[in-house]
């Protein structure tokens, strides 16, 4: 059974928002809703500047907040560690909005929850998902965590660090960032400058 997780090397993306475009046509992502989005930050002041292009979408927790808060048992995790949402069994009633750290979680004109899926469909025919696929830069990886051998694996093995977001909330994400361009790791709000 793998144990699917994604890791994104910031060190190459470029912030360029191919992957979030390659995910809204996939997945057929509603006008103003999104499953994955770049933030873009500068950081420390001149002559030491570095900017973070940073894609953020469902980490796909190894410990989602998101799945016990759900009454109806809609927002659930898979064997396979990816967490999910079925329309058909979710009332929207918004708890797993609430409890994602994360803001992954939308409410999808359809009348239900929505979010990133790892693109569990293509998964399932072996393909790797979109944003993957379409990277220019290479800097996304996939694969399953307990094969030495994957990509993902690979990638956290080689990288210099390994940030996760927010690790303070136990939330054990599956979407590890790699060589965060600041040596402070991953940028964090109160760090932004707003001038
Ligand atoms: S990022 Fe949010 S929606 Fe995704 S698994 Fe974690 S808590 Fe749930
Ligand atoms: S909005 Fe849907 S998936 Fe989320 S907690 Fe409510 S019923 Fe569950």
């Amino acid at each position: 059974m793998p144990r699917y997780a994604m890791a994104i090397d910031l060190s190459l993306c470029v912030g360029c928002a191919a992957c979030a475009v390659a995910c809204k046509m996939e997945n057929e992502v509603p006008p103003g809703a999104f499953n994955l989005w770049i933030r873009e930050r500068e950081l420390g002041t001149f002559p030491d500047l570095t900017v973070e292009f940073r894609p953020e979408q469902c980490l796909h927790c190894e410990n989602p907040p998101c799945v016990p808060v759900c009454p109806t048992g809609a927002s659930y995790q898979t064997p396979e560690g990816l967490v999910l949402v079925d329309p058909k069994k979710c009332i929207a009633c918004g708890a797993c909005v609430a409890a994602c750290p994360y803001d992954a979680r939308y409410l999808h004109p359809g009348g239900y929850v929505s979010k990133c899926t790892f693109c569990a469909h293509r998964l399932a025919q072996g393909k790797v998902p979109a944003c993957v696929e379409t990277c220019p830069t290479l800097c996304r990886t996939f694969g399953d965590l307990d094969d030495p051998n994957s990509p993902v694996s690979q990638a956290l093995r080689q990288a210099n660090r390994v940030d996760v977001l927010r690790p303070e909330m136990h939330t054990r994400p599956k979407l590890f960032y790699l060589n965060a361009p600041s040596k402070k790791g991953l940028s964090k709000e109160s760090e932004v400058r707003h001038d």
